[in-house]
């Protein structure tokens, strides 16, 4: 049977580009429904007028119909390889949802990868940037920095920063991050197949820590 795994943390944690390192190395497919929702909003069809304007009435979409869609676009890739799902549990009850559609597929989860945050590194990583008032592009003080202070590289747009960039507002979404977090933390360990990961450290050695764990070694490789 493949293996399944399944990469979670909050952003800024670098699990994508952790995944993205993994792909050079193995024969692996990437699976997260931000892609998901990106590629049915760019493909606009009538079937997906709903979602659309869920979204754009600012409403929340449910756990089922997420999932209900994560199996349609399943069918995208190749359920003979193994496969890495990023975010696809953000609450407990799509815990339940995840093991069903895995079922389905004759598949289950064989790891979960936690990227760990100190609440002093999210703030570091995020109250850094700065978005481009005219184009929205992201800087950073320490990781993309402007070439001129405050002034879009692009289009010379005036840097600004977002009200949920604030110290402040960032510690608060953390503290309802690891709210909701616990449980399926909490779910995951008690099966056994939880991996917490040090998300501060350099992405290269987040990259060896997990290339030494058991099942990522078992990954299929590219030929
Ligand atoms: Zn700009």
């Amino acid at each position: 049977m493949p293996y399944t795994v399944l990469m979670h943390g909050p952003s800024g944690s670098g699990k994508d580009t952790q995944a993205d390192l993994l792909k050079q190395i193995y024969d692996i497919e990437k699976i997260g429904t931000g892609e998901m929702f990106r590629s049915l909003l760019e493909n606009g069809s009538e079937q997906f007028q709903y979602i659309i304007d869920l979204m754009n009435s600012g409403k929340f979409i449910s756990s089922e119909l997420t999932y209900q869609l994560l199996d349609d676009w399943l069918q995208n890739y190749d359920s003979h390889k193994d496969w890495i799902f990023i975010s696809v549990v953000r609450k407990s009850k799509q815990i339940r949802l995840l093991d069903e559609l895995l079922k389905k597929y004759t598949r289950k989860l064989d790891l979960f990868l936690f990227f760990k945050l100190s609440e002093d590194a999210a703030i570091e990583r995020m109250s850094l940037r700065k978005n481009c008032s005219i184009c929205g592009r992201v800087y950073h003080d320490i990781y993309n920095r402007e070439k001129f202070s405050d002034k879009c590289d692009y289009d010379n747009g005036e840097l600004f920063i977002r009200d949920d960039d604030r110290p402040e507002a960032i510690k608060k979404r953390l503290e309802e991050y690891n709210r909701t977090i616990e449980p399926i933390l909490y779910e995951y360990r008690r099966r056994g197949i939880l991996i917490e990961i040090d998300a501060s450290m350099p992405i290269d050695d987040i990259n060896e820590e997990i290339s030494n764990i058991e099942i990522i070694k078992n990954l299929k490789k590219i030929n």
